[in-house]
């Protein structure tokens, strides 16, 4: 049977699953999910269950597209296009990343200043709505509406079965070199700079402190004098501080902190041991996520509970790029990352989704923090959030949702396009089978 068919047979038989259910939809699926919530979520009460739904049904070199069920991983579209000499416009760098949760959660990568978020590159989508119908959505077909709010919508307007989406060429391997900074503004300038260079692919910033900053400005490259190993021996982001010049596959390039889930694999000697020997299988963010998951369980029923004055500040923040030292300045002086460092990247859209407002054109400085912060006496939980959120939003900035978000409903509103959205999920899901993404990304519910 060719992959058409199999996804029209797989259709089927959720229409026919389907049918005659009413009430609450929510997504159960067997990757591990790259939501991260500071505080548990309250149970599914009906899960929908669209585990089949992963498979990479072709690429076409001719046309450069590829088609793939939403809940295919980023893992198994590059494998499918990398021989090819092909991979997705952006390629976010976590490897069970689906398609569809790209799309629909503002997927991003080093390479966004170019090609702008995932969805920039969806052509068109296949969507379960809340009522059991399939519709096709393109940006000019009769339901243009909802492919343009897709992004930023957590499935909650519908889940995406298929995609079709834009892919370029790719070389082999890619060069990584690094140049040192210890002053914020020339780091920025030179990062800004880059954006307009012809010869770099991938632009991308680490930094510690004002004076120790990290730009890594790479390109594809079809022969290395040498290819670094980032899974057993070298660190990726401790290796790229150290040497200027680092030679890695596209493969490990893309997805160069899954091996580390960015720098969230602890130091000390059981783990030395685990990356040299643990299967490859076990070297892997979706593994470390349900391991810290349920160590987190057990954790929590003890009386005395290790890391209690710790937690979470796993962001992601977007402000217009002349306020980029603004925020920069903010976050050092602010937040202690006690060794870990903040990444930064560039990105300029083509378009500016419904739900997402981002201006189109406008370079935006992107900047992520994804570790544990120690909690200071007399703070409020999550005060680093809060602060970090309420900097973000008064220099014009917005936003991921895909982690922990403390808003009223007026300013969320305000800020991510409400009153569009109500019309939109009138429109969609007018029975509310699908939570509101005020529920969903700020209540938790
Ligand atoms: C620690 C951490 C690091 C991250 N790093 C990166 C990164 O490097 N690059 C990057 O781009 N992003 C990153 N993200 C964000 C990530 O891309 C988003 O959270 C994305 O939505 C996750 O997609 P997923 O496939 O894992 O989906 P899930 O986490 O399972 O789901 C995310 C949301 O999308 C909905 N959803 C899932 N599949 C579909 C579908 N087929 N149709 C409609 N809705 C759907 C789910 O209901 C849910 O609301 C990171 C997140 C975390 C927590």
């Amino acid at each position: 049977m060719s992959a058409a068919s199999t996804f029209a047979a797989r259709k089927a038989q959720l229409v026919r699953r389907l049918a005659g259910r009413g009430g609450e939809m929510r997504l159960h699926k067997r990757t591990s999910s790259n939501l991260f919530r500071y505080a548990p979520r309250r149970e599914a009460r009906r899960g929908l269950d669209l585990d089949g739904f992963d498979h990479v049904l072709g690429a076409d070199p001719a046309t450069r597209t590829l088609d793939a069920e939403g809940l295919a991983t980023f893992e198994s579209i590059v494998e499918h296009t990398l021989p090819h000499g092909l991979v997705p416009l952006v390629t976010p760098e976590l490897k069970h990343i689906t398609l569809g949760g790209a799309i629909v959660g503002i997927g991003i990568e080093s390479n966004c200043y170019r090609h702008g978020f995932v969805h920039d590159a969806l052509i068109e989508a296949e969507v379960l709505l809340p009522d059991g119908r399939i519709v096709l959505c393109t940006a000019k077909n009769d339901h243009a509406d909802l492919f343009r709010a897709l992004p930023n919508s957590y499935g909650t307007l519908g889940y995406i079965l298929r995609a079709k989406v834009r892919l370029m060429a790719a070389a082999p391997h890619v060069h990584l070199h690094t140049i040192s900074f210890d002053d914020p503004v020339a780091f920025l300038e030179a990062m800004r700079a880059a954006t307009g260079r012809a010869d770099v692919d991938f632009i991308e910033g680490l930094f510690y402190g004002r004076e120790r900053l990290f730009l890594i400005l790479a390109r594809f490259e079809e022969r290395v004098p040498r290819t670094d190993d980032i899974l057993r021996h070298n660190i990726f982001y401790k290796l790229v501080t150290r040497e200027p010049d680092v030679y890695l596959t596209t493969h490990d390039y893309l997805f160069r902190y899954d091996p580390e889930w960015f720098w969230n694999l602890p130091e000390g000697w059981p783990y030395r041991l685990f990356r040299r020997y643990a299967p490859a299988g076990l070297r892997n963010s979706g593994f470390y996520k349900r391991y810290t998951g349920i160590r987190n369980q057990l954790r929590s029923a003890l009386p005395l509970r290790p890391g209690e004055d710790e937690e979470p500040l796993i962001q992601d923040w977007e402000v217009p790029w002349d306020q980029a030292a603004e925020l920069m300045r903010f976050a050092l002086s602010e937040v202690d990352l006690a060794g870990k460092p903040w990444v930064a990247t560039p990105i300029r859209t083509p378009a500016s989704p419904t739900l997402y407002p981002v201006r189109a054109g406008v370079l935006y400085f992107n900047l992520g923090c994804y570790c544990q912060v120690k909690k200071r006496p007399g703070e409020g939980d999550y005060h680093y959030t809060r602060i970090m959120d309420r900097k973000c939003f008064e220099l014009g900035g917005i936003k991921m949702l895909y982690s922990s978000t403390f808003l009223d409903e007026p300013e969320f509103d305000r800020i991510y396009n409400g009153a569009a959205y109500r019309e939109i999920k009138k429109k969609y899901d007018p029975h509310g089978a699908l939570r509101t993404l005020y529920d969903k990304c700020v209540l938790h519910r």
